[in-house]
């Protein structure tokens, strides 16, 4: 094993909650190190299609947008943490402008917002559909850009109180760090294999950090909250696990039964659609995959071509290729395991219950309670990510 000295600060996770604790500790006057489990590119940040929640509308608050995520928690979500993601959303967003992320505007300018599940108003900002993949490169290069220390393929193995603050193994790597952040995402995956079931995450989602950080002593909320996409591709096979954007519903696609029948708001909160689709299929009113899987259908008939063309060119890309034309013709789809809306403890600076560790994005709990929204963990990422990788720098510099 060799010993790669000291830094300031450790993030653990190169997804968009990582990335941006990087730069914000780097610009902090920070050392930083950044490890992460397999490539630098590798994570559930990168794959998220639909968009990232701020309140611009003229009609909309962050008090209406706390207020949203507050409802869709079933009031279970952490108050204190949703009012500091809520209010620095639209700084969250000047921010990542200023990294180079370009949202989709309207012709007159402003952002084109859409209306998500669970949603009062239109708030959702979008980059075409592959809003994660523009936020995760700008914050890459700003990351590659600064003086960050990278170890790609270092999985995080173990983590210890040190002399100085903490001691970790990451990969071939000890590292010793006055503080560290946790950003290394949920367990998807790992989940998914145990239950024989698909998952729209990444094959690193496996969620090891969790385990190491609740052996150090850390606590957790809401571990059992998992969260199903609604819309999981169940047809073509080739897109079976794909998470079809929710910006779907939000142009106009609608949910219906074998009989042509809607028997959901498409745009209730996430848990209750897709429990809606499960109880109608049980109900013996779904549909069956060719390959014999259950399904309903996804009206995508009813968005308009120019919706579609502006803001799910990749989806249709991915449909069309497979041989099925969304504008055409319905599509099928069920359910699938998408998201942990649990995780770590912590607090409105993103620190957990122990001293020194901080936790962002999907490995941390409370900000979404037991059903996250759509488009509020990229922005978790952003906000708490900042908040972390600020507060790891300033405690580290003590
Ligand atoms: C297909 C898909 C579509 C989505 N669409 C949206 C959307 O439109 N809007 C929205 O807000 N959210 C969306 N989400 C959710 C959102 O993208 C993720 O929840 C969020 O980006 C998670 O970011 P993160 O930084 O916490 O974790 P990730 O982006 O998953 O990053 C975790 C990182 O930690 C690394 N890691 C894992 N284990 C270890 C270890 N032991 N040691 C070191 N590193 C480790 C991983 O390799 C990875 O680099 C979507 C998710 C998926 C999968």
């Amino acid at each position: 094993m060799s010993t790669n000295g000291h830094f300031d600060v450790l993030v653990v996770g190169s997804g968009a909650s990582g990335l941006a604790a990087a730069v914000s500790a780097e610009r902090a006057g920070a050392r930083v190190a950044l490890a992460t489990k397999a490539s630098i590119q590798s994570c559930n940040s990168a794959k998220a299609q639909g968009g990232i929640q701020a309140a611009f509308g003229e009609d909309d608050s962050p008090e209406q947008h706390a207020d949203d995520v507050w409802r869709s928690s079933h009031e279970t979500a952490d108050l204190r943490l949703v009012e500091v993601l809520t209010s620095e959303a639209p700084a969250a967003i000047r921010w990542l402008e200023e990294l180079g992320v370009e949202f989709t505007k309207e012709e007159d300018g402003g952002y084109r917002l859409a209306r998500c599940g669970g949603a009062s108003r239109r708030r959702l900002l979008q980059v075409g559909d592959r809003t994660g993949h523009a936020i995760t490169a700008a914050l890459r290069d700003a990351a590659e850009s600064g003086g960050a220390t990278l170890f790609p393929k270092s999985p995080l193995a173990g983590l210890e109180r040190g002399e100085h603050g903490w001691r970790a193994r990451v990969g071939e790597h000890v590292l010793d760090t006055a503080t560290v952040v946790l950003a290394a995402g949920g367990r998807g995956i790992a989940e998914a294999k145990e239950r024989g079931e698909l998952s729209t995450n990444h094959p690193g989602a496996t969620g090891e950090v969790t385990r190491i950080a609740l052996d150090a002593g850390a606590e957790a909320r809401d571990l059992d909250a998992l969260q199903y996409h609604p819309n999981g591709g169940a047809w073509p096979q080739t897109l079976q696990g794909y998470s079809i954007p929710e910006t779907t519903r939000a142009y106009g696609a609608v949910l219906l039964n074998a009989d042509g029948e809607e028997f959901t708001d498409s745009l209730g909160p996430r848990d209750v659609v897709s429990q809606a689709i499960v109880d109608e299929v049980a109900s013996g009113k779904g549909v069956e995959t060719p390959d014999g899987r259950p399904a309903v259908y996804l009206d995508t008939t009813r968005i308009a071509e120019r919706d579609a063309e502006i803001s799910l060119p990749y989806m249709l890309r991915r449909y069309r290729k497979a041989g099925v034309d969304p504008l055409a013709e319905k599509i099928l789809t069920y359910p699938v395991l998408h998201y942990q809306n649990g995780g770590l403890v912590i607090d409105t600076h993103a620190e957990t219950t122990l001293e020194g560790v901080y936790a962002c994005g999907e490995i941390a709990g409370g900000t979404h309670g037991r059903n996250r929204m759509m488009g509020n963990s990229l922005l978790e990422c952003v906000v708490f990510g900042r908040r972390a990788g600020r507060a790891a720098a300033a405690k580290a510099s003590v």
